[in-house]
């Protein structure tokens, strides 16, 4: 039968990673529990797993110098779990190499959402970059990647060149948060100013363009202080 996905959790609470053990497996995942940076460590080399669930407070290991060990030598999904964790500690995290976070606590569906995101994420840049999509859709907005149109209920939106940069890179990452330096690097490039003010008065504009309720977007949301997130595209 299939080969099943393995996903290994580093937590040193053992009630959360029983929860996440059962939940995961319920769903057709081999999850190993690690309760300890080291032990965690130790699965990564040994079981070569599809994606990592890793808790940022652990006994042993700072949880950030795991995820700068792990991506020494390897560019598996590692997605955050972590209570009450701060907007730096998100930044820091996912500038050091981890693809997302989720706080604790969660439910279930949001957990198995989130993998999902990851491991598409993951088989996607493991193919040809070629290979992605031409086009992105969720809900009334579709993009249309080789001919560079936007629509909304098959309406043309008409976006400047970078608007249309930064809706792309959104989409082509969506489901997964982007940071304001990732963004801002991608868009003007490793010497632009990394004041974010460029990037939310652009924002600001595709939003009146692009949302019904430029307050309470439903396409691109903001992680205040991290980032934006595009939603997932309907499959
Ligand atoms: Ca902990």
């Amino acid at each position: 039968m299939n080969h099943k996905l393995t996903v290994i959790i580093i937590e040193d609470e053992k009630n959360i990673c029983t929860f996440i053990e059962t939940t995961l497996s319920a769903h057709d995942y081999k999850a190993v529990s690690a309760y300890s940076g080291k032990e965690g460590l130790s699965y990564i080399t040994s079981l070569c797993p599809d994606i990592v669930l890793l808790d940022l407070g652990l006994p042993d290991i700072d949880g950030m110098d795991i995820i700068r060990k792990v991506r020494e030598f390897s560019s598996v999904p590692i997605l955050v779990i972590s209570a009450r964790i701060g907007e730096n500690e998100k930044v820091q995290a996912l500038d050091a190499g981890a693809d997302d976070y989720i706080t604790k606590p969660f439910g279930t569906s949001e957990l198995l959402a989130r993998i999902r995101t990851a491991l598409r994420h993951s088989q996607m840049s493991a193919n040809t970059p070629k290979n992605v999509e031409a086009s992105y859709r969720s809900g009334d907005l579709t993009i249309n990647f080789e001919k560079r149109l936007v629509t909304i209920a098959d309406q043309e939106i008409h976006l400047t060149q970078i608007e249309y940069k930064l809706v792309s890179l959104l989409a082509l990452n969506a489901g997964k948060v982007l940071t304001y330096d990732f963004i801002i690097n991608h868009i003007w490039g490793p010497y632009a100013d990394s004041n974010n003010q460029i990037l939310r008065v652009n924002m600001a504009h595709i939003r009146r363009k692009m949302e019904e309720n430029p307050a309470d977007p439903k396409y691109i949301s903001t992680e205040i202080g991290v980032g934006y997130r595009m939603r997932e595209p309907d499959n």
